[in-house]
């Protein structure tokens, strides 16, 4: 496999908000003999309900800035922080979305450790079973900036933080709070304002969902009749 381009890139800095804090070189980089080293992998947890090209655009873009080997779009069993506040696509639909929406992409993966394990999803839990699957392995888990802001609140965050480091990228929309003393990787991706809600909300009300979900994933939910697709009209 072809590895990613080591990262020399303008678009990794750390800092809690500022630009240029501290130089790219200081972002940990891989020695030059693969043999020598882990793989160093990227998690992206998420609900992907559905997944979209916000989550791919971000996906392939930290790859690239961190030369990741792999970045793992982990589907969440159960969002703890999500259960009850409204229906919540089967486990098993969004990990054969996921699974249809990277697939050809070189280094990105579908993860299904949270739904295969069931119960609340914790990424410190993740975490700890890749960490245990792959020992030499650098981790870095992967979030949006309104996920950042409340990662304090997550279980035993501080297993995420001593288990990974931390990658945030800027979403669109109203500006968060990072939660301080966190030394934080920074990495600027294409901010596009798309989000899951608002594409359930165009199923509800036959909104185009085009360009903004890749083709593959539109089968998949066609062919499942997720989010009452069979209304939506769908190509084959
Ligand atoms: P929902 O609206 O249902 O919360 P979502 O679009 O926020 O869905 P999630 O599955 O909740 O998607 O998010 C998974 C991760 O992807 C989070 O870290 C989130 O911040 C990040 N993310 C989601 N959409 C984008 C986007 N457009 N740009 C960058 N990051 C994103
Ligand atoms: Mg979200």
């Amino acid at each position: 496999m072809r590895r990613p381009r080591r990262p020399r890139d303008q678009s990794v800095y750390r800092g809690p908000s500022e630009r240029g804090s501290v130089d790219s070189a200081d972002v940990p980089v891989p020695p030059t003999a693969p043999h020598v080293r882990g793989r160093r992998i990227g998690l992206f947890g998420g609900t992907f309900d559905p997944p979209h090209v916000g989550h791919l655009v971000t996906a392939v873009n930290v790859r690239h800035a961190l030369g990741l080997d792999v970045v793992v779009l982990s589907v969440a069993g159960v969002p703890w922080q999500k259960e009850g506040l409204r229906r919540i696509t089967p486990g098993v639909d969004r990990v054969a979305m996921v699974e249809a929406a990277v697939s050809g992409v070189e280094g990105l993966e579908v993860g299904r450790l949270e739904v295969d394990r069931g119960g609340p999803s914790y990424t410190a839990d993740t975490l700890a079973e890749m960490m245990a699957a792959e020992s030499d392995a650098t981790l870095f888990t992967i979030v949006g900036d309104d996920a950042a802001a409340g990662l304090t609140t997550w279980e035993r965050y501080e297993d995420v933080l001593r288990l990974s480091n931390v990658v945030v990228v800027d979403r669109p929309g109203s500006p968060v709070e990072l939660p301080r003393g966190i030394d934080w990787i920074r990495v600027e991706v294409p901010r596009l304002e798309v989000s899951s809600t608002d594409l359930r909300s165009r199923f509800e009300d036959g909104r185009p969902l085009d360009y903004l979900v890749t083709p593959p994933v539109l089968d998949v939910i066609a062919r499942r009749g997720l989010y009452g697709s069979s209304v939506v009209g769908i190509r084959s």
